[in-house]
């Protein structure tokens, strides 16, 4: 069961209860200062009423911005809710055409150096099916990691270089088509600082506000009104400690030592280690799932060594310390109680 055998989230929820109790729209994370002006109320509900699933199934949209991030973040929450009759979608903001070969053994391959685009396509479409979950592109360019010093502009035409009301129209036009009553995107900092990842992060949620209000983004679907938005916490360095501390009690050697030593680290405003941006509000249970994950990640040949970081540590060893895979509640249009263990906890219960 996704909701059981959960335990409280330490570091504690961010005060949702601190917001005035008939607010329609809770804001529960932290926010960029432009994303907390005040939504217009002809498309705020107070509880859902057209977009009730009480009479079809549960949705859940997944943002991601290049073809292997899905499975390497959120890819066992994904698979489990698909499991339970969820329908689950993952929009990809681009092509990655700019990636590079990660898997030495796939450096040598002639699809890979003929066509990477399309070779991702391929492994896209294996890993939506270990998954059992909907994929849609979104038809972007790869902005590519840019580096060095300093570092070179972005390539004309790039995701990243999209004005924003042409880079969410897309993912509008999907919202409204899928009508998701839930949306997992990453938080402002896009998980690690590729700028893809930022544009991804603003066009989820370019699209949770504007998809609702029939005056925005017209000739892409009649509105509809996404209920809740999530950030995952892939990377969360609490679950990287707790595993590490397991192995090393265990008598093993941890592939997370160089990591965590970066986290011991201050951030910019003296946090020792550094603050996180957003807490964990929501975990769910998905350890049974974790195979699938890892199949998925695997389907990335291109992407993703199968001896390298991410498999470091067996699913099952895993499964014994972590079974959770971790979100931030950043906005709710429904009344939740948190910590959560359900994405959907509040839509269900609203509607029972
Ligand atoms: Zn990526």
């Amino acid at each position: 069961m996704l909701t059981e055998n959960h335990p409280a989230s330490d570091q504690g929820p961010a005060a949702c209860q601190d917001l005035p109790q008939c607010s329609p729209l809770h804001f529960i994370g932290v926010f960029p200062s432009d994303f907390r002006r005040p939504l217009r109320s002809r498309f705020v509900p107070t509880a859902p009423t057209d977009n009730s699933p009480a009479r079809e199934p549960l949705r859940l949209l997944a943002v991601h911005a290049h073809p292997d991030d899905e499975a390497s973040k959120g890819a066992a929450t994904m698979a489990a809710y698909a499991a339970q009759g969820v329908e689950v979608m993952v929009a990809t903001c681009t092509g990655g055409e700019r990636g590079s070969v990660l898997n030495p053994a796939m450096e040598s391959n002639a699809g890979a150096k003929r066509d990477l685009a399309g070779l991702r396509r391929t492994e896209m479409a294996n890993a939506r099916r270990e998954l059992n979950v909907q994929h849609r592109w979104l038809g972007f360019m790869d902005s590519g990691l840019p580096e060095g010093d300093p570092l070179p502009d972005l390539p004309f035409g790039c995701f990243a270089l999209e004005p924003l009301s042409h880079a969410a129209a897309p993912l509008v036009r999907l919202v409204r088509r899928f009508r998701p009553h839930v949306i997992i995107s990453y938080d402002e900092n896009g998980g690690y600082p590729h700028p893809d990842h930022i544009m991804a992060h603003k066009v989820a949620v370019e699209a949770f506000e504007a998809a609702g209000d029939p005056d925005r983004y017209p000739g892409t679907g009649a509105a509809w009104e996404p209920l809740k938005l999530y950030y995952d916490r892939a990377f969360n360095p609490e679950r990287f400690r707790a595993l590490h501390d397991a192995l090393i009690e265990a008598g093993l050697s941890s592939p997370y030592a160089e990591r965590i030593a970066a986290w011991a680290e201050t951030d910019t405003e003296g946090h020792q280690p550094p603050a996180p941006t957003h807490p964990t509000t929501t975990q769910i249970q998905c350890g049974d799932f974790f195979e699938a994950r890892d199949r998925a990640l695997k389907s990335h040949r291109t992407q993703v060594d199968p001896d390298g970081f991410f498999f470091a540590v067996n699913a099952d060893s895993q499964r014994k310390v972590w079974p959770w895979e971790d979100y931030s509640l950043i906005m709710s249009r429904v009344q939740t109680e948190l910590p959560e263990t359900d994405l959907f906890a509040g839509i269900r219960a609203g509607l029972g």
